[in-house]
């Protein structure tokens, strides 16, 4: 038992990804958590209504996830579309999910224009990335979650170590 994780679908090994593909990390810790039934998975872009495979998308270059939320940006993909109001409701789909379980810590995939927690793509299309988080990320760390990526898988547990102290 214990304090629960939402963890991005495609670490998990779920092919959901834009590309139809998977992240499947393999970390230890990971399966440490899933044994003990500590995983909440989600991928927000799917839960938004989005298809696999989709055009790969990016907040707009200069924007943040915020800004997206507060309708001051958008997203465009590579084909010139706006997937927008789907990122928007993905990230609303995460914080409901978060609200029903009691989550207080995730662990979000890095780079993703939902996930990114410390990178997200240019905005450009350019394969580059800056510094930045994503719409997913965003909402959750103003309603008060601890946002983790996979590489700070070890943070994310100090993190679920302390909530359980409590
Ligand atoms: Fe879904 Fe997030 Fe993974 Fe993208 S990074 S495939 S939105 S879980």
């Amino acid at each position: 038992g214990g304090p629960q994780i939402l963890v991005s679908a495609c670490l998990l090994g779920a092919p959901v990804r834009y590309d139809g593909r998977a992240q499947d990390l393999r970390a230890p810790l990971l399966d440490r958590w899933q044994a003990a039934g500590l995983v909440v998975p989600l991928c927000p872009e799917l839960a938004g209504g989005l298809p696999v495979p989709r055009p790969p998308a990016e907040i707009e270059a200069g924007a943040q996830g915020w800004q997206v939320w507060l309708g001051q940006a958008r997203l465009r993909d590579a084909e010139g579309g706006d997937p927008t109001a789907a990122f928007r409701a993905g990230a609303e789909a995460a914080l409901a999910l978060v609200r029903r379980h009691g989550l207080q810590i995730a662990v979000l995939k890095e780079g993703s224009p939902s996930c990114g927690s410390q990178r997200i793509a240019s905005g450009h299309f350019d394969g580059t990335k800056r510094a930045g988080e994503g719409l997913t990320a965003a909402l959750l760390r103003h309603h008060g979650v601890q946002v983790f990526s996979e590489h700070g898988l070890e943070a994310a547990e100090a993190a679920r170590l302390a909530l359980a102290r409590r």
